[in-house]
């Protein structure tokens, strides 16, 4: 199975595709979360982005074709996939058709979750995300956690530097102006299916289950 999710930053794609991916043991792919390991270990990839991801502007296709390429062909992509930040042009659309066209045939699902411009915005500004572990945590609902839930590490939540109000907005834009005609598209091949992300983490797994069950 494979299955691609969509949404505007922090509708919550990356909380659900773990959650996802965790049911049906198929990899997470989240070019985000590629792309900041890169900058992290500061590998030529991560030279080359870093500067692009804090002002929240999209790295360009051809980067990220490479990229997705490399990691849909991996044997660990064999058995089905969820695919978390790409595409988001329609250019890098066009690529992944491409790409899978040369894989093995299976059943694809393209999702959307879907929330409010202000909500994101409330949501991402309150944002944590453990250093250590990746497990994120929201102000406004976990309060100011000292340690973290899932590995325990003392201190760890920072904000990424994405998660300013001021790059929010810019990243919102980025979406609407670039991602949203990718979506448009595939609702009008009647391929979207689409969920209102407005709603308790749970009640959103439960309705992605249930279509995919
Ligand atoms: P995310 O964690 O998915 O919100 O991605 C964080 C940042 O990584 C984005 O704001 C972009 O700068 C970059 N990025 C991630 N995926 C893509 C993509 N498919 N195309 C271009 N840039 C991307």
């Amino acid at each position: 199975m494979r299955i691609m999710l969509f949404g505007a930053p922090g509708a919550g794609k990356g909380t659900q595709a773990k959650i996802i991916a965790e049911k049906y043991q198929i990899p997470h792919i989240s070019t985000g979360d590629i792309l900041r390991e890169s900058v992290k270990k500061g590998t030529p990839l991560g030279l080359k982005v870093k500067e692009i991801m804090e002002k929240g502007e999209l790295v360009n296709d051809e980067l990220m074709a490479d990229l997705v390429k490399e990691t849909l062909t991996d044997e660990k992509c064999s058995k089905g996939f969820i695919l978390d930040g790409y595409p988001r042009t329609l250019n890098q659309a066009l690529t992944l058709e491409k790409i899978l066209g040369e894989l093995p045939q299976a059943a694809t699902y393209k999702i959307s979750i879907d929330v409010e411009d202000e909500k994101i915005i409330k949501r991402l500004s309150n944002r944590r995300v453990c250093k250590v572990c990746g497990y994120i945590i929201n102000l406004l609902e976990d309060g100011d956690l000292k340690s973290c839930p899932k590995c325990g590490a003392e201190n760890p939540f920072y904000q990424r530097d994405d998660d300013k109000e001021e790059t929010i907005r810019r990243r919102l834009e980025v979406f609407r102006s670039s991602t949203q005609p990718v979506l448009d598209f595939y609702k009008n091949k009647n391929e979207l299916i689409e969920i209102d992300g407005d709603q308790p983490i749970e009640k959103v797994s439960e309705k992605i289950f249930s279509i995919l069950n």
